[in-house]
């Protein structure tokens, strides 16, 4: 095992649940390379695109994504922050993408954390409804949205976990870490997940390189 504190380059951890259930931090990664049966898009409310992750999923995916994205604009009015919906994946490996909508952090006391958990664990039970098995999430809000990774990473672990427990289908649930920073704020949390709100039994795979 080695150390990631000073060498976090390109690492893999895996996290397995008593259930078997897993949750793998991936990067740094592009997460429109993913084949996992949903990738997650850190999206705006108006599910009409934008930059970051949200432009490289349309880009990479073509223009079915937005077609279907227009069709639920007109069902249900722009999405709000916490919620999430699924269109075909278009050109991208990954069959379908969940569009959820993270917070825009406003200091972190104005309910940021409890809409970014509601993004992770909005976006399992969406995938569980349609049986999806496996996804793959971005580090949502902490781009254009400022939440600071070292916040928000703990946040998107627990929720995750929480959620995985109460899945019927989603059994592999992958964070796809575009870049160094944020490869870093995942490990510091898995270097010490008793710090994790979460009480289950887990054990913890390495690899780094
Ligand atoms: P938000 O508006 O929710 O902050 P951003 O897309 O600006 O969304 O950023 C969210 C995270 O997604 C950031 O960590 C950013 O570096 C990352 N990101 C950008 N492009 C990709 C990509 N192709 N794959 C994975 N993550 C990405």
């Amino acid at each position: 095992m080695i150390g990631l504190k000073t060498r976090v380059q390109d690492f893999t951890i895996r996290l397995t649940l008593e259930s078997g259930r897993t949750v793998e931090f991936d990067g740094p990664g592009d997460i429109t390379s993913e084949t996992t049966d949903a990738i997650v898009n850190a999206a705006n409310s108006s599910l009409l695109g934008g930059g970051g992750v949200d432009g490289a999923i349309h880009r990479g995916g073509g223009p079915a994504i937005l077609a279907e994205c227009r069709k639920i604009v007109s069902r249900i009015g722009s999405l709000p922050a916490g919620q999430a919906v699924i269109t075909t994946g278009g050109n991208l490996a990954a069959m379908h993408v969940l569009h959820t909508v993270g917070p825009i952090y406003r200091g972190g006391d104005h309910g940021e954390a409890a809409t970014l958990a509601s993004c992770y664990r909005e976006c399992i039970r969406l995938a569980d409804e349609h049986a999806l098995q496996s996804l793959s999430f971005p580090a949502i809000s902490t781009g254009a949205y400022g939440y600071p990774v070292s916040e928000a990473a703990p946040i998107a672990i627990s929720s995750t976990l929480d959620a995985l427990l109460s899945a019927s289908h989603v059994a592999r649930v992958r964070f796809v870490l575009f870049d160094i920073a944020t490869l870093r704020a995942y490990a510091r949390v898995m270097e010490k997940p008793k710090n994790l709100d979460f009480n289950s039994s887990y054990r913890i795979e390495k690899k780094s390189s």
